[in-house]
């Protein structure tokens, strides 16, 4: 069999990955949806044509994008997932001791559904109904505008700046995010990759600078990802995300994530730091 799958990474790039069986297709009102089993990566989550997780390397997103900004808060009780179908980050969220309640906001019910059958061991927290989550399908950005004072933390774990992700880009959403966060609230989003996104990175941190008093930018190796290395931005109100806050602190098993990387992924190699000039 010589069934490949592609992902055009920039106009001029792509990865190409072999399918040993294709587990899932389906088009929602949103996008097309693909669950593949491939030899590299096992079975991966595909939205329009971009890998979106796979089962071999999704926990260093979902570690990265959650306990970073987990830990830097003294006692997180509030939790809001945007996006997030996959259901990767809800299962690191509720890992956390101190979370009493995590909202996700996914606008796409049949990724839900999808992942729930062919990536239960990413969506496992959804397929067990965990006592902590709230799951709304709808959207997130107008989601966005009702809230306020009401979260310790918000995740935006998103697609691309494309489709049904592109409004999660934008100033009116991030002072959204900005009033729904409490006086000492954090948030995060995925922002893509520093070699292939480097307007989107300088534009995601110029704005974000403009609500927060803090700003920061944090890496990690994502093999599936564009470049391999993912940027993270994180906008906070009160505390300095680099510091691991000792009120929170928890034993977890972790397979990317422990203390030295918490402040590791935070050291830029120079023209990363160009980005944020
Ligand atoms: N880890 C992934 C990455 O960086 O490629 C993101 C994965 S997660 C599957 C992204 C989710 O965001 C998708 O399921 C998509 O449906 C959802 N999404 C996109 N736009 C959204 C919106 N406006 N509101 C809520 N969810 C949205």
């Amino acid at each position: 069999m010589n069934l490949w799958i592609n992902e055009a990474q920039t106009k001029d790039l792509e990865l190409r990955a072999r399918v040993r069986e294709t587990l899932f297709m389906g088009k929602s009102d949103y996008q097309e949806i693909a669950v593949v089993d491939s030899e590299q990566f096992g079975r991966m989550l595909v939205l329009d044509g971009v890998f979106q997780t796979s089962v071999a390397d999704e926990f260093i997103y979902h570690e990265m994008i959650v306990h970073i900004p987990l830990f830097a808060h003294p006692s997180p009780k509030k939790v809001l997932v945007i996006g997030g179908g996959d259901g990767g980050t809800i299962r690191e969220v509720v890992r956390h001791e101190c979370v009493e309640k995590v909202e996700m906001v996914e606008i796409d019910g049949l990724v839900v559904d999808a992942c729930k059958k062919f990536l239960p061991e990413i969506s496992e927290a959804i397929i067990h109904n965990h006592p902590k989550l709230e799951l709304k399908i709808g959207d997130g950005i107008s989601y966005m505008k009702e809230a306020e004072n009401k979260y310790d933390i918000i995740i935006v774990d998103c697609s691309d700046p494309i489709g049904p992700g592109k409004g999660l880009f934008t100033p009116d959403f991030y002072s959204n995010v900005y009033k729904a966060l409490k006086e000492d609230g954090l948030f995060v989003q995925q922002t893509e990759s520093p070699f292939y996104h480097q307007e989107l990175i300088t534009y995601v941190n110029k704005e974000i600078r403009q609500l927060f008093p803090i700003t920061k930018l944090y890496l990690a190796s994502i093999p599936t990802y564009p470049s391999g290395l993912h940027c993270f931005t994180i906008g906070s109100k009160k505390y300095d995300p680099i510091q691991t806050n000792s009120e929170n602190v928890q034993e977890l098993i972790t397979r990317y994530y422990n203390n030295e990387i918490h402040k590791s992924s935070f050291v830029l190699p120079s023209f990363v730091q160009e980005l944020l000039k």
